[in-house]
């Protein structure tokens, strides 16, 4: 079995790989060729944390594997990222263990990756003026990912705690030689962008649907419960709604949830999955005006085949400790 640890994982998942990668795999989705359970979610007594289970099966190329993720918000304060996990990728013809992943690296890179494909096929072909909410481990994968797919001519970075927005400034000139403005709100951030990435563990809305301006694509990437959200009612209402899963939408996701409870939207909002854009079942966008929202919950079929994709280059590269378990 291989062991690769978070540096390999970064080291050999490029963000335009990853998101080549990812539309493959939504698509594969889209066809009828993936098999994923809801993921099972452990609440650890006392409200520390939680531990998810994530198994999922790719007919072709095949994979097969499970990404068991932890996530603990109070982890910063011991120096920690919040997601702590491992992917294990099985042999899908004998089920034999082939290897093991560090599940935040691949998390980070894939989630934001699934988001460069939403905001490729949604956003407005000029869309330019990026807004970061949240500039956690998201945020960072995030910039690569936007940076992917279009050019950046404006950036403004929103953090609960200015000083981690003023670090992903940094990173913006350091990689991309893009000078971003730390907005002091949330709602400096976002009015008149044309792309906003959400990313944070907030439990009640940080961007409202007044601050959108027409023709906006919203990525909401955080707060992946259904009693949190991190956008209000107007905002969802107003936007074409887009998701990875419509099960997992309508089970975990406290932005569509909530909403539906209060009696706003039916789960009919849900306009499509990304995959069903990809492969032309759903035209996506329908004017320029309209505003898009892409709501990722996270699926183990990216896991799944960001392992898969990670394994083989790592193989043919010679990266890694194989260790035998017999
Ligand atoms: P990090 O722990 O690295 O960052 C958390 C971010 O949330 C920080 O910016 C933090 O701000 C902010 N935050 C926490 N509480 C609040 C609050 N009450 N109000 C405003 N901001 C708050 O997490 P990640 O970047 O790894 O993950 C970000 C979010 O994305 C999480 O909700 C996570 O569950 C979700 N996620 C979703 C995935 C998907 O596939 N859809 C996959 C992975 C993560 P501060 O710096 O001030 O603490």
């Amino acid at each position: 079995m291989l062991i690769l640890t978070r540096g390999d994982v970064e080291r050999l998942l490029s963000m335009p790989a990853c998101i080549a990668l990812m539309a493959e795999t939504l698509s594969a989705r889209a066809r009828g060729e993936t098999v994923q359970p809801l993921r099972t979610i452990l609440r650890v007594p006392g409200g520390a944390g939680l531990l998810g289970s994530m198994p999922a099966y790719i007919a072709s190329p095949p994979a097969l594997g499970v990404k068991v993720i932890a996530v603990f918000a109070g982890n910063h304060a011991a120096g920690l990222d919040s997601h702590q996990g491992g992917v294990l990728s099985i042999d899908p013809a004998t089920g034999a263990l082939d290897a093991l992943l560090e599940a935040g690296a691949v998390t980070a890179i894939r989630t934001a990756a699934v988001s460069g494909v939403a905001t490729d096929r949604l956003a407005l072909p000029d869309a330019d003026d990026v807004a970061i909410l949240g500039a956690g481990v998201q945020g960072a994968t995030h910039l690569d990912a936007i940076h992917a797919v279009r050019p950046i001519r404006r950036l403004r970075i929103w953090n609960r705690t200015p000083g981690r927005a003023v670090a992903l400034a940094e990173r913006a000139l350091l990689r991309y030689g893009l000078t971003a403005e730390v907005a002091a709100t949330a709602e400096a951030a976002a009015r008149g962008a044309t792309i906003i990435c959400t990313l944070t563990q907030a439990r009640e809305p940080i961007l409202k649907g007044d601050w959108l301006a027409p023709g906006a694509h919203v990525n909401a990437v955080g707060s992946s419960t259904p009693d949190a959200r991190e956008l209000d009612t107007a905002a969802v209402r107003r936007a074409a709604l887009f998701v990875d899963a419509r099960e997992s939408a309508l089970a975990e996701a406290g932005d569509i949830l909530i909403p539906i409870a209060e009696g706003v939207i039916g789960p009919d909002h849900v306009r499509a999955e990304v995959g069903d854009v990809l492969i032309g079942r759903h035209p996506g966008r329908q004017s320029a005006g309209e505003i898009t929202l892409f709501k990722s919950l996270g699926l183990g079929i990216e896991d799944v085949a960001a392992a898969r994709f990670v394994v083989a280059e790592a193989r043919r590269a010679g990266v890694g400790q194989e260790v035998s378990l017999f």
